[in-house]
């Protein structure tokens, strides 16, 4: 049996956070509570609705605790995410129908909130998008914290750690990230967990290396064994060999030395060798990103998607709401620009009262720019907070999912209505730029006439590359097929330059294109004014810009226009970054 134990074994999980972490494992207890539904007397029921209020009630004051504690080292953008779960704990869906499960059916409180939990996770599991799917992990780190309360077990804090170990956990909530002490925590492994949870984004933002959604990792490793995790590839490999110990430990070394040598470039700019400027911006979903954004050097954010405001909520959030999010955002990167993209929600991905669910293709259905003009209040709601925003730094806004001038017309007719409402009300931007995504056909094939309604277009490589070839982004077997060098992609790409240029606005791409290096010459050479990417790509892109001339890339995107496949377009691309860039892809 011990040998077994210290045979090396490797497994793959899903790289959450970058980086190469060695040492010791430390299981901490992060196991979900056990809890049974029992019937109670008919006379208990108060008493059983008093227990769920007081450990809801405690697991606030536990949140506030921890808030205080972690004040003197985390600034407040970090901090938010204990408020999002303060703000679960005040769900109206969450204490409503837990309290009406034990009135009506009469059971117990660990019951009626399991229950609940169940309606929550039902829900969420069949939301296609991943992103939103996960936020289901927060309502049920907030449940498992209510649930331990009510039966009174106790969970170690993470700061009570000491020595190097990796922490090995069922899973870990944005809270037990925000505790992790760099020194003493090397990295994290969970069973559960994706990539766009919000412990695997703050885990980015503080650089923790971490492996998530390893399924059953508890069960296969003990205390004092020895772990390499690779926060990158999502490998994971138990007591290593020598050989695999001294081969990580160079990658480790080598990680570190390209991450340094690329933080170099933070302050430089974004500009090739014959001084053409491009402007290297973030896409981000929260706040606390920023501090990433600041640290790889941003030309600001190119794409906010606002969609995180509406989860986890049965209710929409209110113009107040809305805006001092996006007030808090704008003051923290002023005096750089903020674009922020108006809710891409709808299908199945609606969380609002609409009920929605019963569209045959949901990508093709009620959502974004069409769910926002069915939903005018909503989006009228929205557009105010955002303009209110404008007040307090360079605000850009735009719309999601596009696919013709008459719905451009009316969101801007919206917005008219909602300056005239807010003049000699609020103060704002009277000529804040208004863009267009450009994702769908549609949008490309009229981009002369999309042009003269706007201020700038993004190109959403993801939708656009999905809608032109009919691969379905989210679907693991087609993804050989999702080909960014598709000769009718790059085809488009240049339709949509060329027609913003021809009428003098700006082109972007905030699609996972933008955030490649090995496409940088194509989409420079093309003419793009600015690519927005998660922030650790920033770097990354600017080493590849500053070494290309304008004139050289574009003979590369004049070159690869001509391919009639990917997979030539794809040959060819990878030869001359190997023959002009090798070094800078190390
Ligand atoms: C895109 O489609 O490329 C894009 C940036 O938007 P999202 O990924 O949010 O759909
Ligand atoms: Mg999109």
């Amino acid at each position: 049996m011990d040998s077994e134990r210290n045979e090396s074994r490797q497994l793959k999980g899903i790289g959450a956070s970058a980086g190469i972490a060695i040492g010791e494992v430390r299981i901490t207890d992060r196991r979900r509570v056990a809890v049974t539904e029992v019937m109670v007397a008919r006379e208990e029921i108060p008493c059983e609705v008093e227990r769920f209020t007081s450990a809801l009630e405690r697991a606030k004051g536990e949140l506030y605790a921890l808030k205080d504690q972690l004040a003197s080292t985390h600034g407040p953008e970090h901090l938010c995410v204990i408020d999002a779960h303060l703000m679960l704990l005040d769900d109206t869906m969450l204490v409503g129908e837990t309290t009406q499960y034990i009135e009506r059916l009469g059971i117990n409180a660990e019951g009626a909130l399991k229950r609940t939990l169940g309606r929550f996770k039902t829900f969420f599991e069949g939301v296609e998008d991943d992103y939103l799917r996960e936020r289901g992990n927060d309502v049920e780190t907030v449940v498992e914290r209510v649930l331990r309360n009510m039966v009174g077990e106790k969970q170690e804090p993470l700061t009570k750690i000491d020595g190097k170990v990796i922490v090995v956990a069922h899973d870990l909530s944005p809270a037990d990230i925000l505790q992790i002490d760099k020194e003493k925590v090397m990295g994290f492994i969970t069973d559960l967990g994706g990539k766009t949870s919000h412990s695997s984004i703050l885990a980015r933002a503080f650089e923790i290396p971490g492996v998530v959604g390893l399924e059953r990792i508890t069960g296969e490793v003990q205390d004092g064994d020895t772990l390499i995790i690779d926060g990158a590839t999502g490998v994971v490999i138990i007591n290593p060999s020598q050989d695999e110990f001294k081969e990580y430990l160079q990658k480790k070394q080598r990680y570190e030395y390209v991450e340094r040598e690329l933080l170099k470039l933070r302050d430089l700019p974004a500009q090739t060798l014959d001084g053409h400027r491009m402007r290297l911006k973030g896409n981000v979903e929260f706040i606390e990103e920023t501090a990433s954004l600041e640290k790889h050097g941003s030309d600001g954010i190119g794409l906010y998607r606002t969609e995180m405001l509406f989860f986890n909520r049965s209710t929409l959030p209110t113009e107040e709401e809305q805006f001092e999010a996006y007030a808090a955002l704008v003051k923290k990167m002023a005096p750089l620009p903020v674009t922020i993209r108006t809710l891409d929600i709808g299908g199945d991905k609606c969380l609002t009262d609409l009920d929605l669910s019963d569209e045959m293709n949901p990508a093709l259905g009620l959502r974004a720019i069409r769910l926002s003009l069915r939903q005018p209040e909503s989006f009228k709601a929205q557009l105010r907070a955002i303009l209110r925003a404008s007040a307090f730094g360079e605000v850009k806004l735009f719309f999601p999912m596009v696919s013709g001038v008459a719905e451009v017309r009316a969101a801007k007719a919206l917005l008219e209505e909602v300056k005239e409402e807010l003049r000699g009300r609020h103060p704002f931007d009277e000529k804040v730029q208004v863009g267009i995504m450009i994702e769908i056909p549609s949008a490309v094939v009229i981009a002369d006439l999309l042009a003269a309604e706007v201020d700038f277009f993004s190109v959403g490589t993801n939708d656009l590359i999905q809608y032109t070839l009919a691969i379905d982004r989210t679907n693991e077997h087609l993804s050989s097929l999702f080909q960014p060098l598709h000769p009718a992609v790059l085809r488009s790409l240049k339709t949509i330059v060329d027609a913003a240029h021809a009428a003098g606005i700006d082109a972007c791409i905030c699609g996972e294109m933008a955030g490649d290096p090995e496409y940088l010459p194509i989409l420079l050479g093309l003419g793009y004014d600015e690519l927005s990417m998660n922030a650790v790509s920033i770097p990354r892109v600017k080493k590849i810009l500053r070494r290309c001339t304008l004139e050289e890339a574009r003979a590369v995107a004049q070159k690869a226009l001509n391919f009639a496949t990917a997979a030539e377009a794809d040959a060819y691309l990878k030869g001359e970054i190997a023959a002009r860039f090798s070094e800078s892809f190390d």
